[in-house]
């Protein structure tokens, strides 16, 4: 690592690099291990809390995979005819036993009739009205055959505590008969947005304003995640209503996010109720956008000021809120993968920050490559959609020319599909 270069405000000697915040944050987000009982329709997405055995066989008797004929393998000979002397049917068992010399139209998913221990499919059958002949022997036993708790055994384990329960496990839960499961609580986040200049989408824009929409944003980000995200809407630049609304988040959540007021300008009054009220953990990340964030606590809530401007609330929200709020909802906030790509065309920055640059990444006959995708400014959104990942350009480096190998962080690392 460079030493502060002087002359040089980018290397700020006080600035903590993204893995040292990364590491500070996870230090002290501490998993929320209260738990609830939740349905079945109600765990999607959700951690288990406690593990789960499995309560019964899946299958719970011997089913056929076929369309076919259930027989004894011994009778499995070709050209040997079998007389057919009933029909188990999915849901319909046929409750005889099947004797030599017999056999059982049988369905895929019925349940294998006593006596037999092989299915032939029906393809490898000549069907008469009541008997068939075989075209094909050797059938081990076993055959076509799906065994008693072949998919799970009773008792055997099935998710430990912290299992993410996805669209499988809710199959596999459901097919054990079991409605409901204990899970850990959602983390609350409460989030607002601070803003003298900020209107809200559905009002037309007066001298000097904007559009909020940060907070919008936030919540689209949030709706990934297994949290209860709390909209505290639009506060004001004074340190009343700030301290108001961080007062009550302060008591309603797990963590607080905010967007803007954390320069140390006349306007900036989340540092400065944080300093009078809470404790601050750092303000400063040597990483571009997103210089001015604070991370620290008010209350009983971790809290994220994140700066105002929008590519810099999503990049930061990408890296530094996310791995919080997995480790706070039972997750392994595990880093996210990366890749190297060949750069297109020069991109230029300042030695001093690690920047991450909005890019569209692609391949071409050579494998992965990677461009500027639009504005590089941190107010320019507009770009973001544009873009499917970010350009990592080291804290230390100057840029990157036309045919360097770079490393890229495709978004849907750190955006999750909602
Ligand atoms: P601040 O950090 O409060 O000085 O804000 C930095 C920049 O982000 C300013 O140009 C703000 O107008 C802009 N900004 C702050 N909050 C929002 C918001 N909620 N939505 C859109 N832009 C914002
Ligand atoms: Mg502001």
């Amino acid at each position: 690592m460079p030493e502060a270069a002087p002359g040089c405000d980018e290397f700020d000697p006080n600035a903590k690099t993204l893995e040292q915040a990364r590491a500070a944050i996870l230090e002290v987000c501490r998993t929320i291990t209260q738990s609830e009982q939740v349905t079945l329709e109600e765990a999607l997405g959700r951690t288990l809390a406690q593990p789960v055995h499995a309560r019964i066989d899946v299958p719970p008797a011997a089913v056929s995979a076929m369309d076919g004929y259930a027989l004894r393998a011994a009778d499995a000979t070709q050209g040997t005819r079998l007389a057919l002397v009933g029909t188990s049917a999915a849901g319909h068992p046929w409750d005889g036993e099947v004797q030599p010399g017999q056999c059982v139209r049988i369905l895929t998913g019925a349940v294998v009739p006593a006596g037999a221990d092989a299915v032939i499919m029906q393809e490898q059958v000549e069907r008469g009205d009541d008997a068939i002949t075989l075209q094909k022997g050797g059938l081990a036993p076993g055959h076509n055959i799906r065994g008693t708790g072949d998919d799970t055994a009773a008792g055997s384990p099935l998710y430990a505590a912290g299992q993410r329960i996805g669209a499988a496990e809710i199959g596999v839960l459901a097919s054990q008969g079991i409605a409901g499961v204990s899970v850990l609580r959602r983390p609350r986040v409460a989030f607002f947005s601070t803003g003298d200049e900020l209107v809200s989408v559905d009002q037309p824009l007066g001298p000097g304003q904007i559009h909020d929409s940060n907070r919008h944003t936030l919540r689209a980000l949030l709706a990934a995640y297994p949290v209860d995200a709390m909209d505290y809407g639009v506060v004001r630049d004074t340190e009343e209503e700030v301290s108001r609304a961080l007062t009550r988040a302060g008591e309603e959540a797990d963590l607080i996010i905010t967007t803007g007021g954390v320069s140390v300008g006349d306007a900036d009054h989340v540092t400065r109720v944080l300093q009078a009220s809470g404790q601050v953990g750092f303000w400063k990340l040597a990483m571009k956008p997103g210089r001015p964030l604070a991370f620290g606590h008010f209350g009983q809530a971790h809290f994220f000021g994140l700066p105002g401007n929008p590519v810099a609330v999503m990049t930061t929200f990408a890296l530094l809120v996310r791995p919080a709020l997995l480790q706070l909802a039972g997750r392994d906030a595990t880093e996210p993968q990366t890749l190297n790509a060949r750069l297109l065309e020069d991109l230029y920055k300042t030695p001093g920050r690690t920047d991450f640059q909005r890019g569209l990444l692609e391949t071409d006959d050579r494998g992965w490559v990677v461009r500027a995708a639009g504005g590089q400014g941190s107010h320019q959104l507009r770009a973001m959609s544009d873009a499917n990942a970010y350009v990592v350009l080291p804290r230390e480096s100057a840029g990157a020319r036309a045919g360097d190998w770079v490393e890229v962080l495709p978004f849907r690392e750190v955006f999750p599909e909602v």
